[in-house]
């Protein structure tokens, strides 16, 4: 599906990132994969390459997505090794707990960084190569941006501005043959909780809820996120632009009562 396909993932190193890869590895893709941990990136390229039909060997980038130099670096290496861009999925991001009250800057800083301006310097870089392409991007969105959540302040404004942001470049780009969408995820179940928003005794209360949370009952695996991603960046979605779908468990049409 994805043959000679380039296809580049941000936070590829673990989690949705890293399933996403490796679906795209089975659909035949090229890959560029990125994320700071240098380790776990090598080891999902070497999944990657096990599962691709023709063996391709993902291109690794480490990158940190809030410093400037490194995602023109994404975009260089990118270029250099394939000389063209099929398909951007912003997936990198970070999850922070806090309120009005009890929230900081620094932590607003990281948070919009990571979510919000590293995807927006990244697609402005890689929107020249994708207009010659036609071809198509993947924001990594969540429930949070659809529906608001007490104590996760910064990361609920970093996904609301991603869906805007979704939208808006959907009606930029339309005119030039690219699509851009989104999937907001609900509770998935990666390693992203336990990475400074809960304590593992929190996070087991957190899942043991979803059997409310959630209206079928349970948090999401990565691969119910991966097959949405692909099937947006696929030319089966070829009339879908600026949607953001939840991949949620039915938990974003939910009110309590
Ligand atoms: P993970 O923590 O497993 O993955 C996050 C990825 O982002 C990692 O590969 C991490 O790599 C990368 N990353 C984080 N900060 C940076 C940075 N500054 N520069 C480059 N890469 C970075 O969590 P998930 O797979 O769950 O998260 C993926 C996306 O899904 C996120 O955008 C998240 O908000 C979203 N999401 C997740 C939900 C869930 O319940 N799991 C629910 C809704 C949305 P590294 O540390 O190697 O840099």
């Amino acid at each position: 599906m994805f043959s000679g396909k380039v296809v580049l993932i941000t936070g590829a190193s673990s989690g949705i990132g890293a399933e996403t890869a490796l679906d795209f590895a089975k659909l035949e893709a090229n890959l560029v994969l990125t994320a700071r941990n240098k380790e776990n990136l090598e080891k999902i390229s070497a999944e990657c390459e096990h599962v691709s039909p023709n063996k391709l060997k993902p291109l690794v980038v480490v990158a940190d997505v809030t410093k400037e130099s490194d995602i023109k670096n994404i975009i260089d290496k990118t270029i250099n090794q394939f000389n063209k861009l099929d398909v951007l999925v912003n997936n990198a991001g970070i999850l922070a707990a806090g309120s009005i009250e009890n929230t900081f800057l620094d932590q607003y800083d990281s948070v919009m960084n990571t979510n919000v301006r590293g995807p927006y310097l990244l697609t402005m870089l890689a929107t020249p190569y994708l207009v010659k392409t036609k071809g198509s991007i993947v924001n990594v969105s969540s429930v949070a941006g659809l529906r608001s959540f007490p104590n996760v302040l910064a990361y609920c404004i970093s996904k609301a501005a991603l869906d805007q942001y979704t939208r808006c470049v959907a009606l930029e780009l339309a005119p030039k043959g690219i699509r851009v969408n989104a999937v907001n995820p609900g509770v998935i179940l990666t390693g992203i909780h336990l990475k400074g928003s809960m304590s593992q005794q929190e996070y087991e209360i957190y899942l043991e809820k979803c059997k409310s949370t959630h209206a079928l009952g349970r948090p999401g695996e990565t691969k119910e996120v991966s097959s949405v991603i692909t099937f947006l960046a696929s030319d089966s979605a070829s009339n879908i632009t600026g949607v953001t779908i939840p991949v949620d468990g039915g938990r974003h049409a939910m009110c309590p009562r």
